[in-house]
């Protein structure tokens, strides 16, 4: 079993070094620089970038160069906007957010390493259980429910007339009758 692809199904995400299929767009734009009108360079995914790829290396260099000088005034190594701390050479936030990293990464080696452990088990025989054989409250024979015979009245045995007892010698309810 390959640990890549594994990670890669479970994450949703592609595969490290994977490379899209290119788009091919016939009419790729104009760079967005001004006073530049050289077609865009086409980024690694495959998608077209918004400038081509002299501005995009001009740019990167310019931003090169502006961290330097803003690390070399004491800038933090990562963002280089917040000062550095004391003895250290990033800021609160990203040292926050290395750490936060460091332990995301161990969790996942971890993991990675809970889950090979796992696939190089040998196939084991199938033990049957008493949850295969069909013993489980989940398919237990369902509840006796109430049938309309349980809810109507049965029949009487003796014929309405016949019952005497249920009728008052000196009562014959006609404080009961409205006609
Ligand atoms: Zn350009
Ligand atoms: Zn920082």
């Amino acid at each position: 079993m390959d640990l890549q692809l594994l990670i890669a199904q479970w994450s949703g995400a592609l595969p490290p070094g994977f490379v899209r299929p290119a788009i091919l767009t016939e009419g790729t734009d104009r760079c967005a620089q001004p006073r530049c009108t050289r077609k865009v360079a086409i980024k690694s995914n495959g998608e077209p970038a918004k400038s081509c790829s002299r501005c995009l290396e001009r740019r990167a260099r310019s931003c090169k160069r502006r961290r330097a000088a803003l690390v070399a005034e004491g800038g933090c190594r990562r963002c280089a906007y917040r000062k550095r701390l004391e003895g250290d050479f990033l800021c609160t936030r990203c040292r926050e957010d290395r750490d936060a990293e460091h332990a995301q990464k161990r969790q996942d080696a971890l993991d990675a390493a809970a889950i090979e452990e796992f696939a190089a088990q040998l196939e084991r025989v199938h033990q049957a259980s008493n949850l295969d054989c069909g013993i489980s409250p989940w398919n237990a024979r369902p509840k006796p429910q109430p049938s309309a015979a349980y809810w109507s009245p049965l029949p009487d045995p003796e014929p309405r007339e016949e019952r005497e007892w249920a009728n008052s010698i000196s009562d014959t309810g006609w404080r009961y009758r409205r006609h």
